[in-house]
């Protein structure tokens, strides 16, 4: 019976914008939910998709249904951004389709991981916990490694591990930039060696990239991924437009599989159409064809990447302005300076971060995760202030 199912926990990041919103103060802070935030706490349309969107009501002849990969323009477009512009298909060895975002992507990638046979996926600790659960949803096992070290850089013997004790019947899902939860990630030297692991294992790589120049750029945050596909014989690529295209609500993103031979292609594929089928028929049209358009247009993809870069220098200055204020209180803040995209951690104890929203108005997740976009030249100083207050 539907009165058997038991009560599910709520997300605590929506229960946490409603505690912000009920709080009175006028000089509260949000650095929960993960979505970028201007100088002036707003989160803007891209003016680039904008045009795009005026572009796609004027011209848009026909709403009938695509197919389950969707826009393949857009899915094509996409290609040189994340594969890069010399060889974007890897010699006609990667092949895409269009998902619900990311998250649509990761849960294809998956459920074909698990169609291929594959039981168990290596996942870094802490990690978006979406990862987790979508895995269990799927009946995958998952087995854990340390991701970061106390001092704030990556945990890359936990890794090495990890990848040594690797079974048959093994994928492992990394994180291609900008780390959430932690901001931590490999450095070029680090995907080196991670690549040169993963090709002499045989684990398949499942390479999450959600956030594509919010770190250092288009091409530096596609490093690692780039490493990894070029030792690995196969690999899957989920990746996300919400972010760095600012469409978070229209959901909008892309699975790719590398196969080893091209003819092997329409095959694998084939997996992700019947999955799509199987869980919402069609991705949504409207963000992936903006994308698309943007993407077809010199002047509006300029345009675009540079709302990005400037996306991007904001967030570097706030970590600059939080590193460069050190030790503070009892935390370190040093180690934000280095980390990329939206999110860092403070070592917060529990009763900490309750502190910092009882008595300064701060509202954080409780596992210490701060949205560093969230922070301005109008109240970063109020934040370093009350950090030092809660933890000294
Ligand atoms: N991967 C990671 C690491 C993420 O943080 C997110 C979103 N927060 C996603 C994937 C999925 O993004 P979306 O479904 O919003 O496109």
């Amino acid at each position: 019976m539907l009165n058997d199912l038991k009560q599910q926990p709520a997300d605590a990041l929506l229960a946490l914008i409603k505690l912000h919103n009920s709080d009175p103060r006028a000089d509260k802070i949000d650095l929960g939910v993960g979505v970028y935030r201007t100088g002036d706490g707003e989160t803007p349309v891209f003016a680039a998709i904008k045009a795009a969107e005026k572009k796609l009501a004027e011209e848009q002849e026909s709403k009938a249904y695509l197919g389950p990969e969707g826009d393949m323009g857009f899915v094509e477009k996409l290609m040189p951004y994340v594969f890069g512009k010399a060889n974007p298909t890897m010699d006609g060895r990667i092949e895409g389709m269009q998902t619900p975002g990311g998250t649509g992507s990761l849960r294809l990638a998956l459920a074909m991981v698990k169609r291929a046979g594959y039981k168990r996926v290596i996942v870094g600790k802490p990690s978006w916990p979406n990862h987790n659960q979508i895995c269990a949803d799927l009946g995958l096992g998952v087995l854990e490694f340390n991701h970061a070290t106390p001092d704030g850089t990556t945990d890359m013997d936990a890794l090495r591990g990890a990848i040594a004790s690797a079974e048959d019947g093994d994928a492992i899902l990394l994180h291609g930039c900008c780390h959430n939860p932690t901001g931590i990630d490999y450095s070029n030297g680090e995907w080196d060696e991670i690549a040169s692991l993963l090709a002499s294992s045989k684990i398949l790589p499942v390479l999450d990239l959600a956030y594509q120049g919010l770190g250092h750029g288009m091409e530096e945050d596609a490093y690692g991924l780039r490493r990894v596909l070029a030792t690995v014989p196969e690999a899957l690529i989920c990746y996300s437009c919400d972010k760095n295209f600012g469409l978070y609500r229209d959901r909008v993103g892309a699975l790719y599989a590398m196969v080893v031979d091209p003819a092997d292609l329409a095959r694998v594929m084939s997996n992700g159409h019947a999955l799509a089928r199987a869980n919402w028929s069609q991705p949504p049209d409207h963000g992936a064809a903006a994308v698309r358009l943007v993407l077809e247009d010199e002047a509006l993809t300029t345009q675009w990447l540079a709302e990005l870069d400037q996306m991007r220098d904001r967030m570097r200055e706030v970590r600059a302005t939080l590193a460069s204020a050190g030790k503070t209180g009892g935390v370190d803040l040093t180690p934000i300076g280095i980390q990329n995209g939206l999110f860092s951690i403070v070592p917060f104890t529990a009763e900490q971060v309750q502190e910092m929203r009882t008595k300064h108005g701060i509202y954080f997740a409780g596992s210490g995760r701060i949205n560093v976009a969230g922070l301005t030249t109008g109240n970063i100083q109020k934040f370093i202030a009350a950090v030092a207050d809660v933890t000294a």
